[in-house]
């Protein structure tokens, strides 16, 4: 007998919320972007558009954007329930939401280019678990597209080139070097997610987790607090604006976080997220889901 006999039906609907609706934080930085374009300016007509979008998927209940991203699912559960069969059980969820077109079919084999065409393949979905010390269970989805995850990347400090050292104002200038990059790529007006430290791969990593932070949610640590804030504010001085069409709104959030590293390393890792920056919160206690 499963832990949770529903927990595949759930997690469809989990992933059909994410996918057809924005969350209210989301959409709210938004609004706060399309206030300050000049009205009948080319950003503002490209923010008419994105809410236009966003009301049509939440009302016809469709997908907001045609690429439905990689899958990327955190479980926190308590000890017990297997995570072999919450696996296996979130690949069949996405299988499904894939047959009702809640998800696009966005599994390509890499090495014969053939797509598997139900959704799902090597680290499709992407899923990580984490033993908690409570007794209900909290997973995290973010659908995280393509056009976007190309604008991503990661500095080796020192960068000479960009005369970035080991410090604070080292790390404020690859970022914003990596926002400045993108000009509009990956469809801005996005979020920053960025990791200082770690290694390759848990810096990436690190750094894309920081997606699932509110917009609201204030940074514990001071310097990375203040160095988040001058970031948004350098970054939306750089005129790119939404799409690249020029404008005050270049990004609409920026969020750090920081691990520890080897002496010989000093990465830098920088995700960038779309404005459709979809991602949920799914809740199960006491044999109840809640999704916020
Ligand atoms: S970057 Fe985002 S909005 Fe643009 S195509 Fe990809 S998923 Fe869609």
């Amino acid at each position: 007998m499963k832990t949770y006999p529903e927990f595949c039906e759930w997690v469809v609907e989990f992933i059909r919320r994410t996918s057809v609706d924005l969350p209210v934080d989301v959409e709210n930085a938004i609004d706060v972007a399309k206030g300050a374009e000049d009205p009948g300016s080319p950003a503002d007509n490209v923010l008419n558009v994105i809410k236009e979008n966003i009301r049509i998927s939440r009302e016809q209940s469709t997908p907001l954007c045609q690429d439905t991203g990689t899958n990327v699912f955190y479980v926190y559960h308590p000890a017990g329930p297997s995570t072999r069969e919450m696996s296996e059980d979130i690949v069949e969820a996405c299988k499904e939401a894939t047959k009702r077109s809640y998800l696009r079919p966005n599994a390509v084999d890499s090495l014969t280019n053939k797509n598997s065409g139900n959704g799902v393949g090597r680290a499709q979905p992407w899923i990580h678990f984490e033993e908690w010390n409570r007794d209900d269970v909290w997973i995290r989805l973010m659908l995280k597209g393509g056009g976007c995850e190309n604008c991503g990347t990661q500095y080796a400090l020192p960068d000479r080139r960009l005369k970035a050292g080991r410090d604070l104002r080292g790390i404020e200038i690859v970022v914003l070097d990596a926002i400045n990059n993108a000009q509009g790529l990956g469809c801005g007006p996005g979020f920053i997610g960025f990791c200082v430290g770690g290694d390759r791969a848990s810096s990436l990593s690190e750094a894309k987790k920081q997606h699932f932070k509110k917009l609201d949610e204030a940074n514990e640590v001071p310097e990375l607090r203040a160095l988040e804030e001058r970031l948004y504010e350098k970054a939306n001085t750089l005129s790119i604006g939404p799409m690249g069409f020029g404008g005050k709104t270049t990004v609409l959030g920026v969020k750090g976080s920081y691990l520890h590293r080897l002496p010989a390393c000093f990465f830098v890792s920088v995700s960038y997220m779309c404005w459709a920056c979809r991602r949920r919160d799914m809740w199960i206690k006491n044999g109840e889901m809640r999704i916020d």
